[in-house]
């Protein structure tokens, strides 16, 4: 087998080469040749030694996921299924606006997390991504849109909010950052990658002193009954529990407050008393509040809220202060919005199962 050298951060890769004799820079000019200049072949890596080309040849290799389909919308927001082996595929978005380019990239194949108001959640699980298979999507988009190291960035901001829970994936995605926060890989950043959570308490604090990145908690209700009933994970990890654990990640976080995103779903959560009481649950985090007006998917069940129940929604919490932004939805004719990510998904567990992954996984 092969090694497949987009499963290292630089410190990695430095240590791999370092086992094949090789000098440490030589790990700094292959992770541009990867990462900036978009080469999969060594061959094409010319300031490397034709020896050490040859070496890489036989022993590793540059394994980015093979594309099954890509679409652009109307509005400019494009979607890519990447390959991810046995039919599974992941879904990667990116959404231009006239300030920035967002790429939302996915961490797992389906989420064992079951929100159920969320579509990937009600696939099932498959697997893990590799950091491969992470990286690898940022690696596909910025191909795809002709990005060379002499051109403009195109991607300027990553979301981990496509498929999956980043948390649950914990080392892959950590390494997966290192890449796009490092010089010699992306050079992102830290204010620019943003990890969304539903609320892992544990890997929380892991992530604030490995990587600490923007954080975005999607806490999507103001109590813990109603919590329980749309995040499972709530009655593991409670609203007190993770409002502590969001204070705890601002001692190191790059930016000096919480994303809380917050889906809006008619007649569930969004009441003019579900703001006041969300005032009062988030009152020692600094925050500012995204509200995503839900995206519907067949058998949902769900319906989005009225525009006028968000704008009172939305007034009652900027009333109090806050910054409050309605998320617009984009890509709507391919199916790219928030939580409408299906890809291609095998379920592969039995709940019990998921749940020993996600308390495993700690
Ligand atoms: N698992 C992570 C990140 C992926 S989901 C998390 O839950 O945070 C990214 C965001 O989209 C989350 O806030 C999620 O709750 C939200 N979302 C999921 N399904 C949605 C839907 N159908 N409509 C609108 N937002 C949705
Ligand atoms: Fe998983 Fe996030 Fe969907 Fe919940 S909202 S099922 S955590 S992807």
């Amino acid at each position: 087998m092969k090694t497949n050298l987009l499963n290292f951060d630089l410190p990695g890769l430095t240590a791999h080469f370092a086992q094949m004799g090789e000098k440490p820079f030589r790990a700094k000019q292959v992770m541009r040749w990867m990462h900036q200049a978009g080469a999969a072949d060594f061959d094409e890596m010319t300031d490397l030694a034709k020896s050490l080309r040859q070496k890489l040849n036989e022993q590793a290799v540059v394994g980015i996921p093979q594309l099954m389909t890509s679409q652009e919308s109307s509005d400019g927001t494009r979607k890519w299924l990447l390959d991810v082996g046995t039919g599974n595929g992941v879904e990667t978005v990116f959404i231009p606006e006239a300030e920035r380019g967002t790429l939302c990239i996915s961490s797992q194949v389906g989420c064992a997390l079951e929100c159920t108001f969320c579509s990937t959640g009600r696939q099932g699980f498959n697997r893990n991504l590799t950091a491969a298979e992470i990286i690898g999507q940022l690696w596909w988009a910025n191909k795809a849109m002709g990005v060379t190291p002499k051109n403009e960035r195109v991607i300027s901001n990553v979301v981990m909010m496509g498929m999956g829970e980043p948390m649950a994936n914990f080392d892959n995605v950590v390494t997966a950052l290192s890449i796009m926060l490092d010089d010699h890989g992306y050079g992102l950043s830290r204010r620019r990658v943003t990890v969304s959570t539903s609320g892992m308490v544990p890997q929380m604090d892991r992530l604030r002193d490995a990587m600490p990145v923007a954080l975005a908690v999607s806490l999507h209700a103001s109590n813990d009954a109603v919590r329980d009933e749309i995040v499972p994970l709530n009655k593991k990890y409670p609203l007190k529990e993770l409002m502590a654990a969001c204070q705890r990640y601002l001692a190191k976080a790059p930016r000096d407050f919480i994303t809380f995103e917050y889906v809006m779903l008619d007649g569930i959560n969004d009441k003019a008393q579900h703001a006041r009481e969300l005032i009062e649950l988030v009152k020692d985090v600094p925050c500012k509040f995204n509200l995503i007006p839900f995206n519907p998917f067949p058998n949902s069940g769900y319906r989005r809220s009225t525009q006028e129940n968000i704008r009172v929604f939305r007034d009652i919490l900027q009333q109090a202060g806050f910054v409050v932004t309605v998320r617009k939805t984009r890509g709507d004719d391919i199916d790219a919005a928030c939580g409408q990510l299906a890809g291609q998904v095998q379920d592969k567990t039995r709940r019990q199962q998921k749940w020993q992954q996600i308390i495993v996984e700690q």
